[in-house]
């Protein structure tokens, strides 16, 4: 059985499995022994360990694999023009694609008005922290000690110093040469790493999704329906409709083939909620499965996993509309453009982890004049809202990378047309 079956197959095994612990505890079917043994050895105890040491060692991955790639990716450019133009083609569609998503956002939330008739009204004082400055953002991106950037797991600067390792490298001579030749030995062993990991990813997969749902509450998701659907409205629209528009007009490519291959990556980006400890797999598939060459792969995925996170933006627009409508508050059109400006600056900034989004929706909010703990009403549907974003996030990244790829002649077109199955053997 192909690795993309068995991880679909613990996918759906995690969530009926999961689901249904959590309907027998709820309805209180355990006794109340067995209630205990449910927690404390299988949910708290197998499960949760389980899906933990599955997510330590994907982010184990991360920097070594961003560091190396990026070394070969760089070095094999060589700095020349080339990079400048690749690298303002990439930043502009990250940046086009997350005003694209949060528009979207923004317009079916007033269209959908989901947070009428909740009815509110705020005298808080809560304020949020500001949002970081453009300026600061980009001097932030410049490390003054490469290992603590690693040990902090920073990913902006790591790309930095690996980018001017590169380029360096490219320029040594026969010294950079043979350094040069290590790191491209070096890659192989990461990425061999990356694949060692995928062929346990079905346990991983299954036991975060089983713990996760055994302690989900649904009674959220009833009250929250209609913001929820929203939300879920806007991610579809935007990953198949928006992404496949733009994959055929701007690359001639074939959505479907794109998804296809894409699957796994979802799958693992909806059960971590986390860009960054999927990053391993959306680089390997970049790179072995749509055919994404690695000097364009290894740059414009990991800048995509820090700075690209188009579910984020539809959240935080649709949210905006919601709490707006839920304490009748007209933010006007000139809010609507404070919305977009922000959500992508403070999308930036950030991290991909779980729960990122929920911490810069209060900046948002907190520009266009909203009050900030309107965030506890939509908070009960956050966990499973931030896994399908951040499926939708990964997907962004691959499809602009492989855009980038196709638009500097780095794509290789047969092995994206490959069958699923003989591309993971070429793999
Ligand atoms: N979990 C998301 C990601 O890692 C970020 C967020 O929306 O909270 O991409």
């Amino acid at each position: 059985m192909s690795l993309t079956r068995r991880i679909l197959i613990a996918m759906v095994a995690g969530l009926v499995i999961g689901v249904l612990l959590n309907i027998m505890h709820n309805l209180g079917w355990l006794a109340q022994g067995a209630g205990l043994w449910f927690n404390n050895l299988l949910v708290d105890g197998v499960l949760d360990a389980v899906g933990r040491i599955f997510v330590a060692s994907l982010k184990l991955l991360v920097v070594p694999l961003v560091f190396v790639s990026l070394v070969c990716g760089a070095s094999s450019l060589g700095g020349h023009s080339r990079m400048g133009t690749m690298a303002l083609k990439t930043v502009l569609l990250y940046i086009v694609t997350t005003a694209i998503a949060i528009s979207l956002a923004l317009l079916l939330g007033s269209l959908i008005r989901p947070g009428d008739g909740v009815g509110l009204s705020s005298d808080s004082t809560f304020t949020a922290a500001a949002p970081p400055s453009l300026k600061e953002v980009v001097v932030n991106m410049f490390p003054t000690n490469p290992v603590q950037a690693m040990a902090e797991g920073n990913m902006l600067q790591v790309i930095v110093f690996s980018l001017l390792m590169g380029i360096a490298l490219a320029n040594s001579g026969e010294a950079g040469e043979r350094v040069r030749r290590w790191f491209e030995d070096m890659d192989k062993v990461v990425m061999k790493m990356v694949g060692i990991l995928m062929e346990l990813a079905p346990w991983g997969v299954f036991a975060l999704l089983a713990k996760l749902f055994a302690g989900l509450g649904i009674g959220a998701l009833l009250e929250l329906g209609l913001y929820f659907g929203t939300v879920v409205l806007a991610l579809l629209l935007h990953c198949f409709g928006v992404y496949s528009l733009l994959l055929k007009l701007l690359g001639r490519i074939n959505p479907l083939q794109f998804f296809r291959h894409l699957r796994p990556v979802m799958v693992f980006a909806f059960s971590t909620s986390s860009s960054n400890a999927t990053l391993p797999v959306t680089l390997k598939t970049a790179e072995e499965k749509l055919g994404v060459d690695n000097r364009v792969a290894a740059f414009t995925i990991p800048l995509g996993a820090t700075i690209n996170m188009d579910g984020t933006a539809i959240m935080q627009g649709v949210a905006t509309a919601f709490i707006a409508q839920a304490y009748q508050v007209d933010i006007g059109m000139a809010g609507y453009l404070t919305v977009v400006l922000t959500a992508t600056l403070a999308s930036v900034g950030t991290a991909g982890v779980p729960g990122v989004g929920l911490v810069t929706l209060a900046m948002v909010l907190q520009q266009v004049g909203l009050p900030v703990e309107g965030i506890a009403l939509i908070i009960g549907v956050d966990r499973l809202l931030d896994m399908m974003r951040t499926a939708v996030n990964v997907s962004g990244d691959s499809m602009v990378g492989l855009l980038v790829a196709k638009s500097e002649n780095s794509w290789d077109e047969a092995r994206f047309n490959q069958p699923r199955e003989s591309a993971q053997t070429a793999a």
